[in-house]
């Protein structure tokens, strides 16, 4: 229902800028010719496997990697039956397989089987989630080569002692890379091409070596706290149990959580299995690459959206064959093809960042677990504040439990401190309050460093005309234009929409009338300039630090105190560890907890924990201060207290009393089209057309709370079952078969985490 026609699959594949990298020499043009059938799924909104017919002298097996043809292009495509699919289909129309891709091993049959449950799990088209799986086709091509060197036609006679032992090395016929060579012989690479050059040894080429394949498995090994070890040997027994199990490693920032998990990734490997670390995008950081390299002794392989292609294409190919070790990578790592994986990690399991919300409408950290399911091995899942899904799996002992209860080296959680806006205000137009102030003054005397956090890009969240009161909205979108005075421009946070800041309002055409309506981090920047003027700042905020080089450049500065005071969004709350750092100021702690999300109180308990953790990882002691107008509600009071625990029981208690997740399923149905008329009648039609169920419930269709983004205006339901609810099911009855119109779009969210 979600699928595409396989008209509008072709449509799409028109569009698909890498097809046809490959053009096969004669490939057979009649079916007839054919010695059997195979059924051929692509990496296209289709969802199913098409019939392809086998040309003579070409052997298929399931799991091969293809390519084949599908309207006027070629595709890559993976064999995911042999035999006729679809007897009924007219063999005179049936194509035939153009290429077998032998330079890789065949897709696993768990990678399939993954691929398959994925599908089912989020309702979406199979040829959707393998795309996620086939993300850089030209894998499948023999690897790229670097040059490298081999032993000359006729053997030199007499050499110095140093190009002895690179003759000596070479003599095996096996072509080396200088590097390699270098570093077997104690030589330098100018030798290994100076020998070249003099015809000692002849010019070849290798395969481009694949990332992470030697681990050193002692390299970095710390000494453990017997918390620690406790946890590791635990973790250890999982990995060699060759079973499935998922466990929640528990414990406060700090405490090694890192370390301890970097142990079940060397158990793996020590059984000769591969591993994947995934983490929060944001948190890829330079600090975490280093640690992993001086546990291990090598880099591991990275994915992420900003790696480059070349890079990726030899991690898939290395991944694929077994042959990289260890993964490093955002949720999309999930979908490489391991041959042999042994244990998945998910650090900070909480993460919001896990959801996908294009496309294929995946949780990382579910899928994680129904990976690790299907091939018999653990699922680790890390955090100091994990999310109430996780922590209802411990209660019921679907998860065990590793909980580390310390700092390491016996660092004091901060002191929190409450500041009550309502009786301690900060003066006119500015947001940062006396108490507050006090403190970070205090610190810059000191000399040790302050984090001052918000999360809001920007300048000012609303702009205003004092004359007529005209506000700037996007034309686009439901939402407010927020001022970036720093680019001196208007933009939408949501489709991206900008436009100059205009000199007079477009209303009234008075001059100099705006006002800029609460802050954004460039107001507070601004305001710490005027009252703290010898504060050296640096704000952190997405649009500012865009690539990992500033933000590299960024941390670097912290690191060497050239900064005494950070403005950040939520990209400082993640990961770092600063030593000088012993403040954490939190401009306004209501900003998450405004509009009734579901999950408002969670997020905001967790990053407003995660970012108080900034504070005295060092020798000194930190503090953190809390603005806000609320200071009875339950995450900041649990926040003073320090007492997660007692904000997840009364959060679960909350979520249990109204049948919310954990303990009841949503799914979400979200319509969108320009044409506003067609959406309300088609929206009309789905409710009358719903399936009653005593334990299902329907609300809508109702305005989303963004009723108009991108030019289209949307409307969602919300579907809240019983927990024993199959919810997948229920939804193929209610839709399956409908007709959408064509102007309006149709979009299945299973387990929604954004409601917007
Ligand atoms: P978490 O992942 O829980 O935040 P980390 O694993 O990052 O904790 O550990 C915090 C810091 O303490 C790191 O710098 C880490 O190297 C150090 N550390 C943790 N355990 C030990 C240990 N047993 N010996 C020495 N250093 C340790
Ligand atoms: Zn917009």
């Amino acid at each position: 229902m979600a699928s595409l026609s396989f008209k509008a699959a072709l449509v799409y594949l028109m569009d698909m800028s890498q097809s046809s990298f490959l053009s096969p020499e004669n490939a057979p043009e009649k079916a007839e010719n054919a010695a059997g059938r195979v059924q051929v799924m692509v990496p296209a909104p289709v969802p199913r496997a098409y019939d392809y017919a086998l040309p003579e002298g070409m052997d298929l097996a399931v799991g091969d990697y293809v390519s084949v043809p599908l309207g006027r292009r070629d595709m890559p495509g993976v064999v995911w039956a042999t035999g006729a699919g679809d007897p009924a289909v007219d063999p005179r129309k049936i194509k035939t397989v153009l290429q077998k891709f032998s330079a890789v091993p065949p897709m696993p049959e768990t990678h399939r089987q993954f691929l398959e449950r994925v599908a089912r799990y989020t309702m979406s088209d199979l040829g959707a989630v393998l795309k996620m799986s086939l993300s850089v086709p030209e894998a499948l091509l023999p690897p790229k080569t670097v040059p490298a060197y081999t032993r000359a036609a006729t053997v030199p006679q007499k050499l110095p002692p140093q190009r002895q032992k690179v003759a000596d090395l070479l003599s095996d016929g096996v072509p080396r890379r200088a590097v390699d060579i270098a570093r077997a012989t104690g030589c330098s690479a100018a030798i290994v091409r100076g020998m070249a050059a003099a015809g000692q040894i002849a010019a070849a080429s290798v395969a481009a070596p694949v990332p992470c394949r030697m681990v050193d498995l002692s390299a970095g090994k710390l000494d453990f706290s017997p918390a620690q070890r406790e946890a590791a040997e635990a973790l250890r027994s999982m990995v060699v149990a060759d079973r499935f199990a998922a466990v929640l490693l528990d414990g406060v920032t700090g405490s090694g959580k890192t370390e301890v998990y970097f142990e079940a990734v060397a158990a793996a490997l020590a059984v000769g299995k591969q591993a994947l670390i995934l983490l929060p995008e944001i948190s890829l950081s330079a600090q975490f690459l280093e640690r992993f390299a001086r546990r291990f002794g090598v880099s591991p392989a990275l994915w992420h959206s900003e790696v480059p292609a070349a890079q990726r294409r030899l991690t898939w190919q290395g991944v694929a064959e077994g042959r990289t070790k260890v993964v490093v990578g955002a949720r999309s790592a999930l979908f490489l093809p391991f041959a042999n994986l042994g244990v998945v990690v998910v650090d900070e399991e909480h993460d919001a960042s896990y959801k996908q919300e294009e496309g294929v409408m995946y949780h990382a950290r579910d899928m994680a677990v129904l990976r690790a399911r299907l091939g018999h091995f653990p699922a680790v899942l890390v955090s100091a504040t994990p999310s109430l899904e996780t922590m209802a799996n411990v209660k019921t002992g679907k998860y065990a439990y590793l909980r580390l209860p310390a700092r390491h080296g016996g660092a004091k959680l901060p002191d929190m401190h409450v500041v009550d806006l309502r009786r301690d205000p900060p003066a006119r137009q500015r947001f940062i309050a006396p108490p507050l102030l006090a403190a970070l003054k205090q610190n810059l005397e000191a000399g040790e460093q302050s984090i001052l956090f918000l999360n809001r890009r920007g300048y000012a969240p609303l702009t205003l005309c004092r004359t007529c009161g005209h506000r700037f909205q996007c034309p686009s979108c439901t939402t407010w234009l927020v001022e970036h005075r720093r680019y001196g421009r208007l933009q939408c946070h949501h489709c991206g929409h900008a436009q100059k800041m205009p000199a007079a309002c477009p209303a009234c055409h008075d001059e100099g009338s705006f006002a800029a309506c609460g802050p954004g981090v460039e107001r507070i920047q601004e305001e710490v300039h005027d009252l703290l003027p010898e504060a050296r700042t640096l704000v952190l905020a997405s649009d500012i630090v865009t690539s990992p080089n500033m933000i590299r450049d960024a941390i670097r500065q912290i690191e060497e105190q050239k900064v005494d005071i950070v403005i950040g969004t939520q990209i400082v709350a993640k990961g770092h560890h600063f030593p000088g750092l012993t403040l954490v100021g939190v401009v306004d702690a209501d900003l998450g907890l405004a509009g009734g999300d579901l999950r408002a109180g969670e997020r905001t308990f967790q990053l407003l924990h995660q970012v108080s953790g900034r504070a005295g990882r060092g020798e000194k002691p930190g503090r953190v201060y809390i603005q806000t107008f609320m200071p009875e509600q339950n995450v900041i009071r649990a926040l003073a207290a320090n007492d997660r625990d007692a904000f997840l029981e009364t959060e679960a208690a909350e979520r249990e009393r109204a049948g919310m997740p954990p303990f009841g399923k949503l799914a979400s149905l979200i319509l969108s089209s320009a044409d506003q008329m067609k959406l309300e009648e088609f929206c009309r039609h789905l409710a009358r057309i719903a399936p009653r169920y005593d334990d299902i419930r329907i609300l809508g269709p109702a305005e989303a709370p963004l009723a108009f983004l991108r030019g289209k205006h949307r409307r969602r339901f919300l579907i809240r079952a019983g927990r024993e609810v199959h919810i997948q099911k229920y939804l193929s009855e209610w839709l399956d078969g409908i007709k959408t119109p064509s102007s309006v779009q149709l979009r299945i969210d299973i387990d929604p985490q954004s409601f917007f």
